[in-house]
Formats: structure tokens, C-alpha cells, sequence
């Protein structure tokens, strides 16, 4: 099957809006995926017809609810390949998911540890971490980038000894696209004893991970990065690793039994899910999936491949501008400055004319300061986008260089 970009356009409303009166171009969808009408008919179909909490109910909407969350979870299980449906954890996104891993490791880890940290990484797959080696005092270490936006492999396996503990990386770079080798890394982390995290927020869009073959320990992503709603993701973590980690939070649904003397807790994936979940996000989640699996991730893959050389193509046109990140690796992120302007101005007027991008640090602030500049203009593509509005916003692009010259 090929991807037909109009047919897959009208599954999506949101792109027949105006935005300050022209047709929107959405070319920010490494901040968040937009939303096919096949997702939005799950949500209103939950919330129209069987909302209730789940699997503590006796009732038939409480049984309907938690059928349907738990077939998300299998279908989450089935697109990853996890080994189980357990060591999927239904999370709030990937920020919870990495926090959670990382106060789980409180307990495991202590003074004269090591962690390591790619130098290309979002603040969630930063902060969480610095927060541990505070109350652990383990050590924070970084493997460093070249220009090209390339993580340094020879200075990675230079920072592997036998106190690295854990290493976390991202499988794609939001700020600059860059595809990191992760099945290097996880093999030689494992060879040295440590655990990976891969932060997939951005990988998930994009291809399909398969965690046993990359044989990852923990894989964390968002729904609202593959056409899902926000405020759900899931963490998937080996059995052997969720068996091991402590919970992340206490209350109802994590527990198997409470006595003012002593809790114990239920069994995974519920350890780790205290509370009322996003019922209806997990449910959409799913859906997420299902959707994109018709698309066909080979074909939104080498669509958008398409997409990313043409537009490259076209903004090294234009004069004064300067690309960040020129991995061989990439995916459909370009991250961008045109001669001194800055990306808000340029942002800004892009926005009059109804293009969406992103501007600013993008999160990843020791990338800017890595480049020595404030920020980026950041045009990401998904499948729903065409050469066609690459061309207008080329054109939109010039012109608001002109006007703030
Ligand atoms: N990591 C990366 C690489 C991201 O792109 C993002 C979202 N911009 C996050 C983590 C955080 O995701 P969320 O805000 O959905 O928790």
C-alpha cells in the first residue's frame, strides 16, 4: 500500500480550519500530533456511552470501561512486541513514565554510581535524573554531541565502566531530529552492567519499536505525539526490572492489601498505577495505534523522509539560513535560524500567515547553548503534511525574513 495524503487529510478536521484567516499549516507536530476523526470518535463514543471507573466495578458500564482499557493495553503490548501485557504501564506521558523509573531507582542507587545522559536530550530525560543523583549521590555524566548534532559513540564507550548504573538516551532528538543508535548503546550499557531508558517520545511517530529485539529495559512514550490524545503514555519496563523497582505512588488500584499496620501492594501493571486512570485517554491510545498501524509505519516513514529531503532543499534556498542538526540519521525535524533574526519574530509572522512552528529551546536547552544560540525555529512534518504547504511556507518564510531585515 502507498500513502494517499488526501484521502488520510480529511480524516483529520482540524485541518480544514483558518488560521488569522488562511488555510492552517500545522508543522508543529514534534510539540503534538493532531487528532484523525477515527480517535475523536473513540472519545466521544466513551464519554457518550459507557464512562465509569474501572475494574473495581460490578456494573455493566464499569465492565465495558475496563475491557476496553485493558484491550488498549494489549494493543500497546502487540505494537511495542513487550513480552507481557504487565510490563506495560499506562502513564500520564512520558515525563511521568521517566519519573517514575527514576524514583524507583532511588532505592537501588548510592553514592559512587554512575548515570549517563546524552547531551541531546529533552529536559524530561535531564531534570528527573539530576533529581536522583541529588538524593542518591550518584554521578550525572554526559556523553558529549558533535556539530552534525551526533552523539560521540568513542566518548560513550569511553564514560562505560563498572559503577554506570543506568544509561538513558532518546531514540530521536525533538530538537534537532537526530536518530541515535540506540541497539549500540543498550548493547554496550548491558555489556557494562547498566539498564537503558529510551525516551521514544519522538521516535514513536515516526517507527515502530520492537523492545524485545532492541532488548531495552525501559521505553517511555506519549499519545499526543501518535495522533493520541494529551495526558496518557505508557512506560514499558522488563518484568524483571518492575518486579525489582519500588511504586511511584500510593493509593487506591496499587494495592493488594492496607491495614494501618503494613500495605502490600498488588501485582504489576497495577503497582504502578495508583488511581483513577485517563480511562478514556488509554482507550484513545489504542485507537491511536490502530489508526496509524493502517497508515503503515514503512509508508508514513518513508513519506515523510520525503517530505524532510525536499524541505531541506528548499530552506538551504534561502539565504542566511543555517540548519542545526545534519545527522545522516534524521527524521522529519528541522531545527533552523536565518542570518541574526530572532525565531520568535520569524515565528511570530509565520503565524499570521497561518503556519504553525515551533520557536524557542524546544526544551533542550544545553542544545542551544551547545550551538551558543538562543534558540530555533523548528518545522516538523507528520504523514498529513504535503510538499505543497512546504512550498507556501517557504514562501511565507522569505517574505518574513524580508519584512524583519
Ligand atoms: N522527550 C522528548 C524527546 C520529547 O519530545 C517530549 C515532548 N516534547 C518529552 C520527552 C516530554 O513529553 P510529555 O510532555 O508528553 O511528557
Amino acid at each position: 500500500m502507498t500513502l494517499n495524503v488526501q484521502d488520510i487529510r480529511r480524516d483529520f478536521p482540524i485541518l480544514n480550519r483558518k488560521v488569522n484567516g488562511k488555510p492552517l499549516i500545522y508543522f508543529d507536530n514534534a510539540a503534538t500530533s493532531q487528532t484523525p476523526q477515527q480517535v475523536i470518535d473513540v472519545i466521544v463514543d466513551y464519554y457518550s456511552n459507557y464512562n465509569a471507573n474501572i475494574h473495581r466495578g460490578v456494573h455493566s458500564l464499569s465492565q465495558e470501561a475496563t475491557d476496553a482499557y485493558e484491550q488498549a493495553r494489549l494493543k500497546i503490548q502487540t505494537h511495542f512486541n513487550a513480552k507481557h501485557s504487565h510490563e506495560i504501564i499506562f502513564t500520564a506521558g512520558t515525563t511521568h513514565g521517566i519519573n517514575l523509573v527514576a524514583n524507583g531507582f532511588s532505592s537501588l542507587l548510592k553514592k559512587g554510581d554512575e548515570v549517563l545522559v546524552s547531551a541531546l536530550e529533552h529536559h524530561s530525560n535531564i531534570v528527573p535524573w539530576q533529581m536522583l543523583c541529588e538524593r542518591t549521590g550518584a554521578t550525572l555524566k554526559v556523553i558529549p554531541m558533535n556539530q552534525n548534532g551526533e552523539l560521540i559513540l568513542s566518548e560513550f564507550d569511553s564514560l562505560l565502566n563498572e559503577n554506570t548504573k543506568l544509561v538513558f538516551v532518546n531514540h530521536i532528538s525533538n530538537a534537532l531530529g537526530t536518530i541515535n543508535p540506540i541497539e549500540y548503546i543498550i548493547e554496550k550499557a548491558h555489556s557494562a552492567g547498566a539498564a537503558v531508558l529510551v525516551d521514544g517520545a519522538q521516535s514513536c511517530p515516526h517507527l515502530k519499536p520492537d523492545v524485545q529485539q532492541l532488548d531495552v529495559d525501559f521505553y517511555v512514550c506519549s499519545a499526543h505525539k501518535i495522533c493520541g490524545p494529551t495526558g496518557v503514555g505508557m512506560l514499558y519496563g522488563k518484568e524483571e526490572w518492575l518486579k525489582k523497582l519500588p511504586p511511584y505512588q500510593g493509593g487506591g488500584e496499587m494495592i493488594a492489601e492496607v491495614s494501618f499496620e503494613k500495605t502490600t501492594y498488588a501485582n504489576l501493571p497495577h503497582k504502578f498505577e495508583a488511581g483513577t486512570p485517563n480511562v478514556c485517554g488509554g482507550i484513545a491510545f489504542g485507537a491511536a495505534l490502530d489508526y496509524m498501524n493502517t497508515i503503515g509505519f514503512d509508508n508514513i516513514a518513508k513519506y515523510e523522509n520525503t517530505l524532510l529531503d525536499y524541505a531541506t532543499e528548499q530552506l538551504l534556498q534561502v539565504d542566511g539560513l543555517k540548519i542545526y542538526g545534519t545527522a545522516k540519521e534524521k527524521t522529519s525535524v528541522i531545527s533552523f535560524n536565518v542570518a541574526n533574526i530572532h525565531p520568535y519574530d520569524i515565528g511570530t509572522i509565520l503565524d499570521k500567515m497561518g503556519i504553525a512552528v515551533r520557536t524557542g529551546h524546544h526544551c533542550a536547552q544545553p542544545i542551544m547553548d551547545f550551538y551558543q544560540i538562543p534558540g530555533t525555529i523548528r518545522a516538523s512534518f507528520m504523514f498529513y503534511n504535503t510538499k505543497e504547504e512546504i512550498d507556501t511556507f517557504i514562501t511565507a518564510l522569505k517574505k518574513a525574513v524580508m519584512m524583519l531585515s
